[in-house]
C-alpha cells in the first residue's frame, strides 16, 4: 500500500493526527498495537446494554471550543455533568470542598462570603512548612489539616503508593475549592460523554479513504521495513529509544468490573474512597450515558505499581530522563522526519481534550 505518513498508535492523539493529515491530502497508515482502536479511551457495549470503560470512566471536559467542536464532529454527546460523592466517616460527602462538604463535614452552615474565613481558620489551626515542602504542605497550606486527612491523604497513599510527604508540591498546585453549592467535579464550559461511544467517535476519525489502519502490529518490530515522508509517534517514548536513558516509571490500575442484579448500586457515577477498602473510587457506568438496564456494571479501581502505563509519576528522577528524551525527539523533529505526541510520546498527564488540542497544533503547524 503506498502511504505518505505513518501514525503510531490508535488512540485520542493518534487517530486525531491522522484524521487531519487525511484531510490535507495525505495518506496515512496507522499502525496499532492493540487487537481494537482508541487507546484508553476504548470503551464497549456490554450484554445488559451498558457501556464500559476499559480502562477506567473517561468524562469529555473542556474549556476548548475548538477541541470541543472537533470531538463534535464525530459524534454527539450526551449532556452529563460529573458528580463524585466521597465516602468517608461512614457519610457520602460532595467532592471537589464546596459549602455542602463543610457543612456534611464539620456541621457548619456558611454564606458563600464565610468560606474564604472559614478556610482561612482552618489553615491557621494547622501545621506545615514553607516553602511547601511536598504534597501534604501544599495541600494542607490550601485547606488544613482535617479536609487534608479527610480527603487527601489517604488517598493519595493508595493512588501512588507513597506518603504525601514523599510527593512533590507540584502535584497539588490548586486545589479546588467552590464558596458556593455547586458540586460539578468539573467546572468546564463543554462537558459530555460521546452518544457513540469513545470508541465510536475515534472509529468515525479514522473512517476516511486516505486512512487504513492496521491492528495488532508493534511499529517497533516492523520499523526498520518502513521509510515514510514522516512518523507520527504516539507510544511510549522511551522505548522507542530502546531505553537509552533508562525506564520512565508508570503507574497502573488494576480494574476490576462487576455486573450486580439491581438497578442502581450507589449515589453518583463516581464514589471516592479515601480512607476505606483497598479501592479507591468505584465507577457505575450506567449513571454516566443514562442507559436503563436491569442489571448494572461497576469497576473498582486497585492502584498498581505493576501493569498497563496508565499515570506519569511526575517526581524528579522522571522528569529529568523525560527532558532527555524530549530532546532526543526535538532533534527529529526538526530534522521533519518525526512528530511525538500525545501521553506517552511526551510523558504528560493529558486529558483528551488537550490531547485533540496539542495533536492539531502540531499538525497544523506542519502542514
Ligand atoms: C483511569 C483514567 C481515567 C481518565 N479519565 C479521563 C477523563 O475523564 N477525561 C479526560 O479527558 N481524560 C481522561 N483520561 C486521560 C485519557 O485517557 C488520555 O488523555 C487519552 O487517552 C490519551 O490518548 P493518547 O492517544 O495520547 O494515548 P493512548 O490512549 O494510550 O493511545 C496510544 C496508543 O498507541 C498504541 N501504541 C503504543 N506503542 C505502540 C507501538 N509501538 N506500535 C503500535 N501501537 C502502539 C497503544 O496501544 C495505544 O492504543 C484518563 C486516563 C486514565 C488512565
Amino acid at each position: 500500500m503506498e502511504y505518505n505518513y505513518v501514525v503510531v498508535g490508535a488512540g485520542m492523539a493518534g487517530a486525531t493526527a491522522a484524521r487531519a493529515l487525511a484531510e490535507a491530502g495525505k495518506k496515512v497508515l496507522v499502525i496499532e498495537k492493540n487487537d481494537h482502536i482508541a487507546g484508553h479511551c476504548h470503551d464497549y457495549k456490554n450484554t445488559d446494554g451498558i457501556t464500559v470503560h476499559t480502562y477506567g470512566p473517561h468524562i469529555f471536559h473542556t474549556n476548548d471550543k475548538d477541541a470541543w467542536e472537533w470531538a463534535n464532529r464525530f459524534t454527539n454527546f450526551i449532556y452529563y455533568q460529573h458528580r463524585v460523592l466521597s465516602y468517608a466517616h461512614g457519610r457520602y460527602i460532595p467532592f471537589p470542598i464546596n459549602r455542602d462538604t463543610i457543612a456534611e463535614l464539620f456541621g457548619t452552615e456558611l454564606s458563600i462570603n464565610e468560606v474564604q474565613q472559614f478556610l482561612q481558620d482552618e489553615i491557621e489551626h494547622s501545621s506545615f512548612e514553607l516553602p511547601l515542602a511536598n504534597f501534604r504542605d501544599a495541600v494542607v497550606s490550601q485547606v488544613g489539616e482535617t479536609l487534608y486527612q479527610t480527603f487527601f491523604e489517604n488517598y493519595t497513599r493508595k493512588q501512588w503508593g507513597r506518603d504525601p510527604e514523599e510527593l512533590s508540591a507540584d502535584l497539588a498546585k490548586r486545589i479546588p475549592v467552590r464558596n458556593n453549592r455547586d458540586d460539578r467535579y468539573f467546572s468546564d464550559v463543554y462537558q459530555g460523554i460521546p452518544a457513540a461511544g469513545y470508541t465510536g467517535m475515534i472509529s468515525n476519525m479514522l473512517d476516511h479513504p486516505e486512512i487504513t489502519v492496521q491492528l495488532q502490529s508493534d511499529y517497533l518490530k516492523v520499523r526498520s521495513t518502513m521509510s515514510p515522508e514522516m512518523t507520527v509517534y504516539t507510544g511510549e517514548i522511551d522505548r522507542f529509544f530502546d531505553y537509552c536513558f533508562g525506564k520512565l516509571e508508570y503507574r497502573s490500575l488494576r480494574l476490576e468490573f462487576r455486573t450486580y442484579e439491581q438497578k442502581q448500586y450507589q449515589r453518583a457515577a463516581v464514589v471516592n474512597y479515601p480512607n476505606d477498602y483497598d479501592w479507591t473510587r468505584i465507577t457505575e457506568f450506567k449513571q454516566l450515558s443514562g442507559e436503563i438496564s436491569d442489571r448494572t456494571t461497576l469497576c473498582f479501581e486497585y492502584p498498581s505499581a505493576e501493569g498497563e502505563p496508565y499515570y506519569i509519576v511526575p517526581d524528579d528522577r522522571n522528569s529529568a530522563m523525560r527532558d532527555e528524551y524530549m530532546e532526543k525527539a526535538a532533534e527529529l523533529e526538526a530534522a521533519g522526519t518525526h512528530l511525538f505526541i500525545g501521553r506517552l510520546a511526551e510523558y504528560t498527564y493529558y486529558n483528551m481534550d488537550q490531547v485533540i488540542t496539542a495533536t492539531l497544533q502540531k499538525i497544523n503547524k506542519l502542514l
